[in-house]
């Protein structure tokens, strides 16, 4: 490993002028939990190695879980684990809950921030399906202030993100128009603990009730194309379609048409097909019968 300099920002206005004043002359990596970052310099070659790691695990303000007036904001420090403590989170997305609950062993949850997570960006990523399904945007804070973009958009491609080599990750919005939607995820690995997703799938669903048909139908899929994508053509089939098993069926056999899988030595592209018509289907009926659970208890 060859030597950086390592420098620690006391909160995230204090990282992002330390990116400004480094970026130009150095290459620089920001660290949060190291999860990702410290293996990644263990063998990064000499011309990928950083220069300057900034440290950004003391901006408290970053570790924050919180309903605001515009949705539920969840800070780019907040672990794995927090999101499976945190009691605004398991009343209003048990998705992310369990979602969190598939990455990797408890000290990689304890380590591991959400912010990481998506900054790193693998196709397999298992906190993004969920998170797309739901419309999450996300908060990027530069030198020239901050910005927001759907988390579908942030994601580019395979470790490939809209993220400026200038800018910090800073919240993670789920917009208050999908607060309580009821969502599902679902991953399919070699093993249950400590595997990347073979297909992780997650859907959100509202229902009307007059009509008994689906309202604003989610799916996105991950590790089947370069990054995270949603199943268009299953979300269009499903919307204002009445709700029955025959319609989850077909939007699973849908969802396969819009997904790219590969061939690797985890699983063939046909596997990984025959997985997507299936956990999209299970993650619909997930989705709903949270739907139809949270309503009865309401009632
Ligand atoms: C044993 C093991 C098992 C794992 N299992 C899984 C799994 O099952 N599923 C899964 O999805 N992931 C898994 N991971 C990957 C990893 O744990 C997660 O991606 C983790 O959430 C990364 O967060 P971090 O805080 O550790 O990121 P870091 O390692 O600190 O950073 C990761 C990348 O993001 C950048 N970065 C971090 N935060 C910010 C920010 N706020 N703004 C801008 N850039 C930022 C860093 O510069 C770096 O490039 C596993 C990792 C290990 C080591």
């Amino acid at each position: 490993m060859r030597a950086f300099e390592v420098v620690s920002a006391r909160d995230a206005r204090h990282a992002v002028a330390l990116l400004a004043e480094r970026v130009p002359t150095a290459k620089v990596k920001v660290l949060a939990g190291g999860t990702d970052l410290l293996a990644d310099l263990k063998f990064a070659s000499s011309s990928h190695a950083p220069d300057v790691v900034i440290d950004i695990s003391r901006a408290r303000e970053l570790g924050n879980i919180s309903l605001t007036d515009e949705g539920l904001s969840i800070g780019a420090l907040v672990t794995h684990t927090e999101i499976m403590r945190s009691p605004i989170i398991r009343d209003l997305f048990p998705a992310l809950v369990d979602a969190a609950h598939t990455i990797g062993a408890v000290q990689t949850r304890n380590l591991g921030t959400l912010g990481g997570n998506l900054v790193t960006a693998v196709p397999s990523v298992d906190s993004g399906p969920t998170l797309v399904a739901l419309d999450a945007r996300v908060t990027l804070l530069g030198p020239a202030g901050e910005r927001s973009m759907p988390l579908a958009d942030f994601f580019v491609g395979p470790r490939r993100t809209a993220l400026k080599p200038d800018e910090l990750l800073v919240e993670i919005l789920i917009p208050k128009e999908n607060l309580g939607k009821p969502a599902c995820f679902l991953k399919f690995g070699l093993r249950k603990g400590q595997a990347l997703a073979l297909v992780n799938v997650a859907a959100s669903v509202w229902v009307d009730w007059d009509t008994q048909a689906f309202v604003a139908p989610r799916i996105a899929l991950g590790a089947v194309a370069p990054k995270v994508i949603h199943a268009s053509t299953a979300e269009a089939y499903l919307e204002g379609r009445a709700i029955d098993q025959e319609a989850m069926a077909e939007a699973g056999r849908l969802a396969v048409g819009d997904a790219k899988p590969i061939n690797d030595f985890r699983a063939s592209a046909e596997y990984r097909r025959d997985l997507i018509a299936v956990l999209t289907r299970r993650a619909l009926e997930g989705a709903y019968g949270l739907a139809q659970k949270w309503r009865s208890e309401k009632t």
